[in-house]
């Protein structure tokens, strides 16, 4: 069983969190200044990063809150989550741990 820290609620079972994609997306301050290829990358390109990735999840089954959290995509060990308002912390200082669970 895989537990998932919300920031909120504690440690709790991963069937009661919902993912949903990449974290921190910078949105589009003036889309109609984009070319269609700009807004292409825009809309449908992410990031698909091996390794530290930051995410967007929510306690969907909980409290209901989203959250950010810091994965690794090559253990699914979240390292650290946190409230959406917080700024994304340094990933640097994970990539020395081992990414075994
Ligand atoms: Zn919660």
């Amino acid at each position: 069983m895989l537990l998932i820290q919300c920031p909120w609620c504690g440690n709790r079972d991963q069937t009661e969190f919902s993912y949903h994609g990449e974290a921190h997306l910078k949105r589009a301050q003036d889309p109609q200044q984009l070319s269609e290829p700009q807004w292409g990358d825009y809309v449908f390109f992410r990031t698909n990063a091996k390794g530290l990735h930051y995410e967007r999840w929510r306690h969907s089954h909980g409290c209901r809150r989203w959250f950010n959290a810091i994965r690794d995509t090559r253990s699914d060990r979240l390292h650290i989550t946190y409230p959406p308002e917080q700024p994304p912390p340094d990933r640097q200082e994970f990539e020395s741990e081992p990414c075994g669970k």
